[in-house]
């Protein structure tokens, strides 16, 4: 067995990269497009997510690459010799979307979200990805459509690219913090443990108090989020020792890279181990995206942290496209709805359906963005065990002051 060959992909900025130097070589440009098709305000489920896949590779012209991104795809695109040959590529790409599409034999309609930037000579890969995932931002905020980002760095590319350089100097130097979350047991669960999600802020140079809405996705494109994470594990660590015991957890945030690097097993390991916590109070977030990435070592260093004690939650769940069935292929601990199912207006049928198959599989539910006391009390009526949100209590700073352990003995 130990002869298979492994294939590791190869990284989207690297393949940009090549796309933009492809094109300086002949003075054309490259662009790049991030997509999703929405269905009902959705972003496409994971079967409908492939359909789009490859409906897009047969539009493709060549030389043209296609890559999963986020929810959705990017398409790379090089050789193009100006702005205005860019405007066909796009307009079959959003053809391709919006094709109605067949899941349960029902036709539904697909709108296109489509953010595209286009590069110039002087780009480098990273801003361009930044440049058409913003844009891409600014079409589901839309309701989708296409957005386009301007060369030449637009405002909002260059204040990421500012961002960037301040999470160099500020990673390593105690620049973030966490701030804390209660997750607390509802209806009958009441001897349930209680628990916190962990939440980053960094105290930036000049803007304050910044919310990781800002840094977490330049740090996970920029390949900063490893050097970040470890640092971000520190601190969860350091909380946890003061705060969690068996009856108490404490969750973490973990992005899909962390989960690709081969030693985030024995480093967080190591750092539980440092603070003398106890490893089955720390759970560990990752998202839907870590399910759909078609990697074996990231499935099997899950279950290695799983088997080592700590404890998977499933964060998220209902913005994207995993199905119900995803949360069958890797072991979890719980399952958190995101709250778009929530808040401002209770998805009923899609609560009860988790909450029957989460039931079926013996893990419990946690309810995210819980705002209103009618919320809650519907919650407790739909079997759901825990929930986490403004009305029960707003992230905060760890408010109880805790004695730091004795530091020299001398
Ligand atoms: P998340 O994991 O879904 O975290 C929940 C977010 O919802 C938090 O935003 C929280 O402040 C916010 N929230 C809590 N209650 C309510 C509510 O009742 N209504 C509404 N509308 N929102 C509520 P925050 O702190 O800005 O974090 C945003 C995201 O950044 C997190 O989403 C998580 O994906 C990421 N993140 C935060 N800390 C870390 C971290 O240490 N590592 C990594 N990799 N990602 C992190
Ligand atoms: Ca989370
Ligand atoms: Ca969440």
């Amino acid at each position: 067995m130990d002869d298979i060959e492994v294939i590791h992909p190869v990284p989207l900025v690297e393949l940009i990269g090549d796309a933009i130097r492809l094109s300086r070589l002949d003075g054309s440009r490259a662009a790049v497009l991030a997509c999703t098709g929405q269905i009902d305000g959705a972003d496409a489920d994971e079967e409908a997510n492939l359909v789009l896949g490859e409906r897009l590779e047969r539009v493709l012209r060549d030389g043209d690459q296609l890559q999963p991104y986020r929810n959705g795809w990017v398409v790379i695109s090089s050789d193009l010799e100006g702005a205005h040959a860019l405007s066909p590529v796009v307009d079959r790409v959003v053809e391709a979307l919006e094709q109605p599409i067949r899941t349960f034999g029902q036709p539904q309609q697909v709108r296109a979200a489509v953010g595209v930037a286009l590069g110039d000579r002087s780009q480098d890969p990273e801003s361009l990805l930044l440049g058409a995932d913003l844009a891409l931002e600014a079409s589901r905020a839309r309701g989708g459509g296409v957005e386009t980002l301007e060369p030449n760095l637009g405002e909002a590319i260059s204040a990421r690219l500012r961002d960037e350089t301040d999470l160099d100097h500020s990673i390593g130097s105690e620049r973030f913090v966490m701030f804390h979350q209660p997750i607390v047991p509802l209806g009958q669960n009441w001897n349930h443990p209680r628990g916190v999600e962990v939440l980053a802020r960094w105290l930036h140079p000049e803007d304050g108090l910044v919310g990781p809405d800002r840094f977490i996705p330049v740090a996970e494109i920029t390949g900063q989020m490893n050097n970040l994470g470890i640092e971000l594990l520190r601190l969860a660590c350091r909380d946890l020792a003061h705060t969690a015991n068996e009856n108490a957890f404490l969750a973490l945030n973990l992005s899909p890279q962390q989960l690709s690097d081969m030693m985030i097993v024995s480093d967080i390991l190591e750092e539980v181990e440092s603070h003398g916590a106890p490893r089955s109070a720390l759970a560990l977030e990752i998202t839907e995206e870590v399910l759909l990435v078609p990697d074996a070592d990231v499935r099997e260093t899950l279950g290695r942290l799983s088997a080592a004690g700590f404890k998977i939650f499933l964060d998220d769940f209902g913005t994207g496209p995993a199905s119900l069935d995803s949360l069958r292929q890797v072991p979890l601990d719980a399952v958190k709805i995101d709250g778009s199912r929530i808040s401002p207006n209770l998805d009923w049928t899609f609560i009860e359906m988790v909450v029957s198959v989460a039931d079926q599989m013996g893990i419990p539910t946690i309810a995210e963005g819980v705002e209103t006391p009618d919320q809650l009390e519907a919650l407790v009526a739909l079997g759901i065990d825990y929930a986490q949100g403004f009305e029960i209590g707003a992230p905060q700073p760890l408010l109880a002051p805790v004695a730091e352990p004795e530091q020299d003995a001398a």
